[in-house]
């Protein structure tokens, strides 16, 4: 390291790990080291994971590796880190199955806590006994058995379920619901099925297109249970927090969401990582310690968009911080976005419904197009392949 480099941890190499990695690159190379550490050697894409279930997707294109970001001369660690030390400015590294961790602990300057969501079904009774009855789009392995699970069977009760926000991308589970159904009547077998989507939340997510999924849902004959919790699964029911008892045969539930564990065990925050605003992002307790993404307490949903941004947001506290005397990125937390909603005809071509939120306006402004379209699905996928090709580098088509 050149003498008076400031070394820079970052925890966690998806978006907005990424995203605050480039960033310092791009205008403080000469200041910092920039090492992230995180869990696997590639990162995969979540945006079109629904789209895995109707083969519109396929995994090549949302794989990528970290060695062309290396070669501008960002450092990696691939390991699980398991525990921080505020006070010690030490990151602990568990080493991972294919590349073995070449340290098992990195000092730093500067720390940036980016490593996502949990998913932690453990506060359900049943769980633990019957986690591998439930599959959903969130895990390339999960939604492997998902789709094969709906590519197979000929009847049944397919259940959908949302927990309470926040948790990852507001619109997943409605797209989950619709991806099944698109699968169903494809293969001509939608009438012997009952879909049901169960929220956590008073309406399905997000609220500025609940109107839409809530149509789409009547068109496609899904019934919708709002405002009550799944508090267990068992072998083939689940059962809802007023006693409602449902029998499935395909399970999609998104467990609740949190931070990792060693946030809380570092001081960092109980569920989700304390920051003192939107816009600094540091921990309330030390100056040296910021969060960006999913993993931080904010108060908007947790997606890609609102990930990057906040990753602007902690570049330029950091930057701030070096004094490097660079202009700040500019950064908002407003965003337009696309959730796919099947195909009411059972062809495999998913249209979406567009949307916006923008939160720099009090209250903020949401606008929509109400009119799902293929259209969408293809500006989505130009959308999450620009981000890609951004952070990791970019596949020729
Ligand atoms: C199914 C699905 C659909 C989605 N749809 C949309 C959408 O339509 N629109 C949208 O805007 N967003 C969507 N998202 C959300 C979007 O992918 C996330 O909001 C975004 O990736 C958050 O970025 P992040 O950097 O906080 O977390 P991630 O991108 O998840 O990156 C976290 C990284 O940290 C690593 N990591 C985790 N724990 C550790 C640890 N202990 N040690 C080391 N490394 C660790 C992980 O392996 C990962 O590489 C979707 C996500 C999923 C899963």
């Amino acid at each position: 390291m050149m003498p008076g480099k400031k070394r820079v941890v970052v925890i966690g190499g998806g978006i907005a790990g990424m995203g605050v990695a480039h960033a310092l690159m791009d205008k403080a190379a000469e200041a910092v080291e920039v090492t992230v550490v995180t869990k696997d050697p590639f990162y995969m894409t979540g945006p079109s994971r629904p789209l895995l279930l109707t083969n519109e997707q396929s995994y090549d294109r949302m794989i990528r590796g970290y060695e062309e970001a290396a070669r501008r001369g960002i450092k990696f660690v691939f390991g699980t880190v398991r525990a921080v030390d505020p006070a010690e400015r030490i990151v602990e590294i568990v080493e991972s199955p294919t590349r073995p961790a070449t340290v098992n602990r990195v000092e730093y300057d500067y720390l940036v806590v980016a490593p996502g969501v949990v998913l932690d079904g453990n506060g359900i009774e049943g769980y633990r006994e019957n986690w591998w009855r439930n599959a959903n789009v969130y895990e390339p392995g999960r939604v492997d058995v998902l789709k094969q699970r709906i590519w197979t069977a000929e009847q049944g009760a397919v259940i959908v379920y949302a927990p309470r926000q926040p948790y990852r991308c507001a619109p997943a589970p409605a797209e989950t619901a619709m991806a099944i159904y698109t699968v169903l009547k494809h293969r001509g077998v939608e009438k012997n099925f009952r879909i049901i989507h169960v929220d956590a939340n008073d309406k399905p997510q997000p609220p500025p297109i609940a109107d839409v999924i809530k149509q789409r849902y009547e068109q496609a004959g899904i019934e919708l249970i709002t405002s009550r919790e799944i508090t267990e699964v068992g072998p083939d029911y689940v059962v809802l927090n007023d006693g409602e008892r449902l029998e499935y045969t395909i399970l999609a539930m998104l467990e609740p969401n949190r931070a990792p564990r060693f946030i809380e065990e570092a001081g960092l925050g109980e569920k989700w990582f304390e920051v003192r605003s939107p816009q600094d992002l540091r921990s309330p307790k030390y100056d040296d310690v910021l969060a960006a993404g999913d993993v931080a307490k904010l108060p908007f949903p947790k997606n890609q968009e609102i990930a990057y941004e906040s990753a602007l947001f902690a570049a330029n506290k950091l930057l701030e911080m070096l004094g490097v005397g660079v202009e700040p990125f500019s950064a908002q937390y407003a965003f337009l976005g696309w959730a796919y909603l099947g195909n009411l005809e059972g062809k495999l071509e998913t249209e979406s419904v567009q949307f916006g939120l923008n939160f720099t306006t009090k209250p903020p402004k949401a606008s929509k197009d109400p009119v799902p379209k293929k259209d969408y699905t293809l500006q989505k996928d130009r959308w999450e392949q620009s981000y890609l090709n951004r952070l990791y580098h970019p596949k020729p088509m």
